[in-house]
Formats: C-alpha cells, structure tokens, sequence
C-alpha cells in the first residue's frame, strides 16, 4: 500500500468514525431525496395548464442555466473559501475529496452514502432558499407555467445529478456504470477526482457544457493509456 493509499484509508476510517452518527441509513438517505424531488416533480407537472409552444421554452433554458449553475458553483465555492460559503469548500475539497480520489472512486457500504448525497438539510435549504423565490419570479415576470417548468426542470436536474455522482462512486462494474454514457462521464469526474487537476478541470458532474464553453474540460487519450490530455483550455 502507498503513501496516497493510506492517506484516503485513513481519511476514510476518521470520517465514518466522526461524520457519519451511528443513526445515519444511506438508503434512508438516498430515498429521501429521490421521494422528495419526485413529489416536487409531480405537484409541477400536475399544476402545469395549457402549457403554450413558448413556454416550453423554459425546460431547455433552466437545463442550461442548471449546467452552469453547476459548472460555476463547483468551479467556485466548492473548491475555492469563500467568505460565507466555508461549509461548502470543506464539504467538497476536505471531504469529498479526500475521501474518493481517481484511484479510490468507490464506496464501500451504504452508509458511505454520506460522502456523496447532498445532505438533506441543504436539499429543503435550497428548495426555500432558492426554487421558491425564483419560481414566484418566474410565475409575476411571466406565467405560472413557466415557474411550475422550471421547478420541474431544476429538480430533474437535481435528482439527474445525485444519480449520476452515486454511480461514478459505486464499484465500477455496477449495472449502470457499465452504460457507454455513464462510463464516459464517470471517466471525466474520475480525472476531476485526480488531487493534482481537481481544481483546474472537469468541473461539470453531469455533461460537460461548462466546461466545453469554458475550455475546463480534460479528456482520457485513450482506454488502458493511464493518460489524460487536454483538449481545450
Ligand atoms: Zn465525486
Ligand atoms: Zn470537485
């Protein structure tokens, strides 16, 4: 075992022993999250009237913004201090990063479901904090089924997110992650994942939109290469 090897080792054994209560339920966890932003889903869809060709316009627009939104916020506060923000960067870079690197990409029980999902608190923290202001927004500045489509979207987002970072974090040969897409964009986070590219590459987690428009995004040569080269900057 190398020195990186017993440094996660390490890591690992601190944060299951000192982060994760002896109440946590992984599966509780991820159930949690994938109930609540498919009743949010639900409501929105059911709320949505007449919707008109124009205002359909709102699902590839929150996409987007939802991708940079993404991009910059890993890219930003999750790998840089900011003031306010701390929690986030510790979270991210101290935690995450430590406790998965590009040689340690799987967990190892449910319960290290922790170092993956978003916490619930920050789930209902956002949901009040940002989905709620925004959608009242978008439902004065334009229509409510603009507003109920972009709470729609934001969540498919969202719980699109949460599946894809759980699978580039299960055993590599689980069901999904042998999916062609999947073990692509897991390639990417895996070499986002690298302690010595973490803060310069592959900042998006689901598709590499910001990172393609931002020249962030660092590709794998080949398969079995072991290298990685840059493809735009
Ligand atoms: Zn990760
Ligand atoms: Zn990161």
């Amino acid at each position: 075992m190398d020195l990186a090897e017993r440094q996660v080792d390490s890591f690992r054994a601190a944060y299951r022993r000192d982060s994760i209560g002896p109440q946590y339920r992984g599966l509780v966890h991820l159930c949690f999250t994938f109930g609540l932003g498919c009743v949010v889903i639900g409501v929105s869809i059911l709320s949505l009237e007449h919707v008109r060709p124009l205002e359909w316009l709102a699902v590839p627009l929150t996409f987007l913004y939802a991708n940079l939104a993404e991009y910059f916020g890993h890219r930003g506060p999750m790998h840089h201090p900011r003031r306010g923000l701390q929690i986030v960067y510790e979270r991210h870079a101290g935690q995450h990063h430590r406790f998965f690197t590009d040689r340690h990409m799987a967990l190892e029980s449910t319960r290290d479901l922790k170092a993956v999902l978003f916490p619930a608190v920050m789930i209902s923290f956002f949901l009040v904090a940002f989905a709620l202001p925004v959608g009242l927004l978008l439902a004065w500045l334009a229509t409510p089924n603009v507003a109920w489509l972009f709470v729609m979207t934001a969540m498919a987002y969202f719980l699109n997110y949460e599946a894809l970072h759980l699978v580039y974090h299960l055993p590599q040969d689980s069901v999904a992650g042998r999916l062609v897409l999947v073990r692509r964009l897991r390639r990417l986070h895996q070499v986002h994942h690298d302690p010595r590219l973490m803060a310069r590459y592959n900042f998006n987690i689901t598709y590499p939109i910001g990172d393609l428009l931002f020249g962030t995004l660092w590709r794998p040569v080949a398969a079995g290469t072991g290298g990685s080269v840059r493809i735009a900057r």
